[in-house]
């Protein structure tokens, strides 16, 4: 059957002379009275996944009411109080018992459920970014001017997240699973890096897999190692003055901006492709009349590992003193916040693609379709609608490019399985209004009930196969070396009053 299912799946991936030839075999396997091929057992359905998949199931209504709420919400990092408090809500309605307020962040939460080992867990975001928000229209439309939108999706991830470990929970209670399952409310994904702070709480150091995902316009197990990053402000300090009168009196703050940023795109020519520097112009001055005595700008350096970032981050750090001196300012850096690049655990990611296969690809309604596709014009992209194919499991690339995540900082703490579901049109703009719409509607909350579903049954895996978690924990511990892992953090709490 395999052929057939094959076909099924990619027939419009394949070329036309295959396509035929694929035609004929299955049509000639469909009329003769002997198999052209021995017919595989199909593997007995595991009676735990599909008790996942019912528990899922019933609680789909509660799921959507609870992403769609904080959805509503639109609250952006270390604000997200409305939406913390009703993720933990639920996760008490659901019996975990739940601890607000950790790693120094109000928004943080863990939800637990369980005894002793293994130690399961798995991660929830809920924080919206600015200016993003949007109706739930296959065309630009903000619901509030100015407000945040969830256009990461992260409105579906929290809920997925803790509705899987709500169907684990469930098993746990009946005794068909031992252990530990525990939720962590992971909050300022977009901003910050909440994460870290719950890392050097020491709130992860117990846990035996930690399982994650993201929205996304794939479905598929994430094994790409995205992109390390660091965060820090520059400040300039000079001194006003009027703009004509006595401009000789003045020290201009904006004029050792401007030179800074002249030196970092200069920069540019001399760095390796895997590298990116972003910078936000925060302070620029007020007033046309006065010499600015101060100015403010967010540097943002990626690559693709810890190892290729940190020269760059020093030497861009380094340029300020020099334009400093240029502008003839004084000038401070401080470090905002950082990430580590993904360790990859291929052993666990197996395991989710499997589960993944064995789940099969979202299907949409004509509906669906037609809201995808007006997405897909109105962002200038090929209207294939909504596409959720399962393929197989990618390799990793020594140096992946696309974004950052904090779960990079979990991933070298504890070994961590990733997947994506799709919840947007493919080729849509990410971080756009046509995320936060297509999350606020049945194409999003489609690919959180999967995402649900499939962490579930992974989860189910590894609570029962304690060869497969040594397993993992081989190649962690393989692939991390002698590395002490060290967040890439200022000493004391996270920034939560500090408006960066
Ligand atoms: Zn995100």
């Amino acid at each position: 059957m395999t052929i057939l299912i094959l076909l099924g799946q990619n027939l419009t991936r394949i070329p036309n002379h295959m396509k035929k030839l694929y035609l004929g075999i299955s049509a000639a396997f469909m009329l003769s009275a002997t198999p052209l091929f021995a017919q595989k057992k199909p593997a007995k359905p595991d009676p735990l996944k599909q008790e996942i998949q019912q528990t899922i199931d019933a609680r789909f209504a509660d799921m959507t009411q609870l992403s769609d709420q904080i959805w509503s919400f639109e609250e952006t990092a270390f604000h997200e109080s409305q939406s913390a408090e009703a993720l933990a809500a639920y996760a008490e309605k659901l019996g975990f018992k739940v601890t607000k307020g950790v790693g120094e962040i109000p928004t943080a939460f863990v939800a637990e459920y369980g005894s002793g080992s293994p130690i399961i867990g798995i991660m929830g975001e809920f924080d919206a970014l600015p200016g993003l928000s949007q109706n739930k229209v296959p065309f630009k439309s903000p619901l509030h001017e100015d407000a945040p939108g969830h256009g990461c999706g992260h409105n579906l991830f929290g809920v997925a997240s803790l509705s899987a470990a709500g169907a684990i929970k469930d098993l746990i209670a009946e005794g068909k699973l031992k252990g530990t399952i525990r939720f962590y409310g992971t909050p300022a994904e977009e901003k910050y890096f909440g994460k870290l702070w719950m890392i050097r709480a020491g709130l992860m150091d117990d846990v035996d897999v930690m399982m994650d995902w993201h929205p996304g316009a794939e479905t598929k197990t994430d094994v790409q190692k995205g992109l390390a990053l660091v965060d820090f402000i520059v400040e300039f300090s000079g001194q006003a003055a009027h703009a004509s009168a006595d401009p000789w009196n003045g020290r201009s703050a904006s004029d050792a901006l401007e030179l800074y940023t002249t030196g970092i795109n200069y920069y540019r020519e001399h760095i390796k492709p895997t590298v990116r520097i972003h910078y936000h112009i925060q302070d620029g001055g007020q007033v046309v009349n006065v010499v600015p005595d101060y100015s403010r700008i967010w540097v943002r350096v990626r690559d693709s590992s810890r190892e290729g970032m940190t020269p760059v981050w020093k030497q861009v750090e380094k340029m300020a003193s020099g334009a400093a001196i240029m502008a003839n300012v004084d000038y401070k850096v401080t470090l905002v916040s950082g990430i580590h690049e993904i360790l990859v655990n291929r052993t666990g990611s197996a395991v989710m693609q499997k589960n993944l296969e064995t789940l099969g690809s979202i299907s949409y309604t004509e509906e669906e379709q037609v809201f995808a596709k007006k997405i897909q014009e109105a962002t200038g992209k090929p209207q294939i609608g909504v596409v959720s194919v399962i393929e197989p499991m990618e390799e990793t690339q020594e140096h992946s490019m696309g974004g950052s995540t904090d779960v990079g900082d979990v991933s070298w703490v504890v070994p961590t399985i990733r997947m994506s579901a799709t919840t947007a049109p493919n080729g849509t703009p990410w971080h756009s209004w046509a995320v936060v719409a297509s999350g606020g509607m049945s194409i999003g909350h489609k690919g959180m009930g999967y995402a649900a579903k499939a962490l579930a049954m992974t989860m189910a895996d590894l609570y029962q196969d304690e060869t497969l978690r040594s397993e993992i924990k081989a190649e962690f511990k393989e692939k991390k070396g002698d590395y002490v892992y060290k967040g890439i953090i200022p000493d004391g709490p996270p920034p939560l009053k500090v408006n960066y």
